[in-house]
């Protein structure tokens, strides 16, 4: 079954509720850089953020195929699922890896709505996309690890009660490989903050609550250190690939919110006394990035699908993220190109999903590193790095 086709009962209702937060409730954040609040509020009421979270935890424990519908048909509708994507794809981390003690102490309260688990710290300004380059550390201190470095471009810290956060617990040098010695926590934000953790919000280009995290001898219990010492990378792992699927689901339905709006702009706007949508040079851009757009949406599918299954997925999860976030960008560009002017124009939200669908080729993982991981892994190509 086609992606369009999967969970229409949750697509329907999804998109019944995103139908009260408009292009205007959208493009009033957007100008004043502000956190989707209500949004979110309503997303959380309507349990489709603890979709994940097993029914012995209070969530719905659905597949990531369903948590794809709901990311899908929010873009689908011209919002953005950046504001709580986060609690969806860390889930994997904190139900595979996560100790029952962890799971039961913290799963039932998300699921509520009660606590917010919307941030991921992995990226660091010195070491960018190299992961096993991180720099920020913690020593353990008696019953607790001591924080200290720094992480950039960690989203929603600030509308969040927890991180997921990777640290080094041991040196790269001395870990066998250099992957290991990596560790993840969770923190909770709420005493981290004032407290060892410093939080600088940082302007993007869309807006996305990004900010910059400094470490200073924070402190974290060692009950909250999730799965193995040493074992970090791994455990985010899965959470990666989870990532990589759901993201891909938001960029089709940014793929089909353009396409839409393209044809339905193309059939309506008239010069040269006929619709510009029967010019060949306007309709062919709109057909091809459709075409881009469902051949990508298949390759989604079969990523959720493995990664239902308990399947390797490593490979189509990177795929469908670079098809996916490749569609989306030939359908904001032919979108603009199909408005004229007036794709400019804020009141059209095509030049802000324009801006926001941009990001998808370089966060949360760039194209080369798609590429370069599908040259060594699938096509045993000698590494680069
Ligand atoms: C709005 C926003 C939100 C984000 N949210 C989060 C978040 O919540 N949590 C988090 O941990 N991170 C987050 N990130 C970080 C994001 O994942 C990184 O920006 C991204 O992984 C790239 O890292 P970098 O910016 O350091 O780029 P760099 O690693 O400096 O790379 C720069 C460019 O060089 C290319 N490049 C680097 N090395 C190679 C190579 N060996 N071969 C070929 N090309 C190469 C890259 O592909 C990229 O195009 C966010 C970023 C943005 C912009």
């Amino acid at each position: 079954m086609a992606l369009e086709q999967s969970f229409p009962d949750i697509r329907a209702a999804v998109a019944k509720l995103c139908a009260g937060f408009g292009g205007d409730y959208w493009r009033r954040l957007d100008g004043n850089r502000q956190y989707p609040t209500e949004f979110v509020r309503a997303l959380t009421g309507a349990g489709y953020l603890s979709i994940l979270i097993p029914e012995a935890y209070g969530g719905s424990g659905l597949p990531l195929g369903a948590a794809c519908a709901v990311l899908e048909e929010i873009h689908r509708s011209g919002g953005n699922g950046g504001a709580c994507h986060a609690q969806m794809y860390v889930m994997g981390t904190l139900l595979r890896h996560g100790s029952e003690q962890q799971k039961r102490r913290y799963l039932p309260a998300i699921a509520e709505g009660s606590l917010r688990l919307q941030a991921f710290g992995v990226t660091e300004p010195g070491s960018g996309t190299d992961t096993s380059r991180i720099r920020t550390t913690a020593v353990r201190d008696g019953d607790d690890y001591v924080v200290n470095g720094q992480k950039v471009f960690i989203s929603r810290t600030e509308h969040s009660d927890l991180m997921v956060l990777l640290v080094r617990t041991s040196p790269r040098d001395e870990s066998g490989k250099h992957t290991d010695g990596m560790s993840v926590l969770l923190v909770d934000l709420r005493d981290a903050i004032g407290n060892g953790l410093s939080i600088k919000p940082i302007d993007t280009m869309m807006n996305h609550a990004t900010t910059e995290l400094f470490f200073d001898e924070l402190r974290v219990p060692v009950a909250n250190l999730i799965g193995a010492e040493g074992q970090g990378f791994r455990c985010i792992l899965d959470g990666m690939n989870a990532e990589r699927i759901l993201i891909a689901a938001e960029c089709i339905g940014d793929a089909r919110w353009f396409t839409a709006k393209s044809a339905g702009y193309a059939r309506e706007r008239e010069v040269f006394g006929r619709p510009i949508g029967q010019n060949q040079g306007v309709q062919f851009p709109i057909a091809r990035a459709h075409i881009q757009t469902e051949a990508a949406a298949l390759m989604v599918q079969e990523a959720a699908n493995l990664y239902d299954a308990g399947r390797p997925a490593g490979a189509q999860a990177n795929m469908a993220k670079l098809l996916a976030s490749e569609a989306a960008w030939a359908a904001a560009d032919t979108c603009v190109q199909t408005h004229g002017g007036y794709g400019f124009a804020a009141e059209y939200d095509v030049e802000r999903k324009f801006r926001e669908t941009r990001l998808y080729q370089v966060a949360p993982v760039s194209t080369n590193l798609i590429l370069s991981f599908i040259a060594n892994q699938e096509l045993d190509l000698p590494r680069s790095f």
